[in-house]
């Protein structure tokens, strides 16, 4: 039996990629007199996995790697202006609401009354932060746990943190990169719900899914019917 559902939360959720998208597009436009859209987002991809290391994953970092990216277009002669008009694409991006995704709301408060639901997310613990007490669906989560990274080990400390069997617990994400395949690492359960825009970095190659069990939904309002029919057979 599965007593507690943890779930990622940017693109699980509520929304968080598209705003990515929207800004790429506004940051392309900008540079736009240099050089052309698919050239500048290439670049800024590049520059954003190469900085994880050093500025983690969020709003902030993207930024900076957008900074970077405009001075190395300009050839290093960037004016005050583009830095304004980057900093506000960023200022947007910080203050949007919380969209939630269709079925979320429903679908957690229909699991709360049989299971103990996670958010663990991961990122900038300021904005994720800031997302959590604004979306409104704070009250649906026992547990709260917000990483740098999604590894094997980090889940493994988060279980044992709250005196969780593995065997009873599941993950459900957006991300085959960040919430299956280190759950999955661990012998637990994984449920995969695909996004419409899903960050490169977050796609693992052909050969690493290979052979990997999870299962798929196509929206988070199937959840509790695949618990109901996931239980039948654990019983
Ligand atoms: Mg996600």
């Amino acid at each position: 039996m599965i007593e507690v559902i943890a779930f990622d939360a940017d693109d699980t959720l509520w929304e968080n990629e598209s705003l990515y998208h929207r800004a790429k597009g506004e940051f392309a436009r900008i540079l736009s007199p240099y050089r052309e859209a698919d050239w500048v987002n290439c670049k800024l991809d590049e520059n954003e996995v190469s900085n994880l290391p050093v500025y983690g994953y969020g709003i902030k970092s993207f930024t900076l790697s957008m900074i970077e990216t405009a001075a190395e277009v300009v050839d290093g002669k960037i004016e005050a202006h583009t830095i304004s008009a980057i900093l506000e694409i960023a200022k947007r991006m910080l203050s949007a609401e919380v969209e939630l995704l269709d079925h979320t709301e429903q679908t957690l408060l229909q699991l709360s009354s049989d299971y103990d639901l996670m958010l663990v997310t991961k990122g900038d613990l300021f904005e994720q932060q800031r997302k959590i007490s604004r979306s409104g669906i704070e009250h649906c989560f026992q547990l709260i746990e917000v990483v740098a990274e999604k590894t094997p080990a980090k889940y493994l400390e988060i279980l044992m943190k709250h005196h969780i069997e593995v065997d009873r617990f599941l993950m459900v994400g957006n991300s085959l990169r960040s919430d299956i395949l280190p759950i999955v690492a661990i012998g637990g359960r994984a449920v995969y719900i695909p996004y419409e825009h899903t960050w490169f970095h977050e796609v693992p190659e052909k050969d690493e899914i290979e052979g990997v069990e999870y299962d798929e939904l196509e929206h988070l309002g199937q959840l509790p019917e695949y618990m109901a029919a996931l239980e039948r057979t654990l019983d």
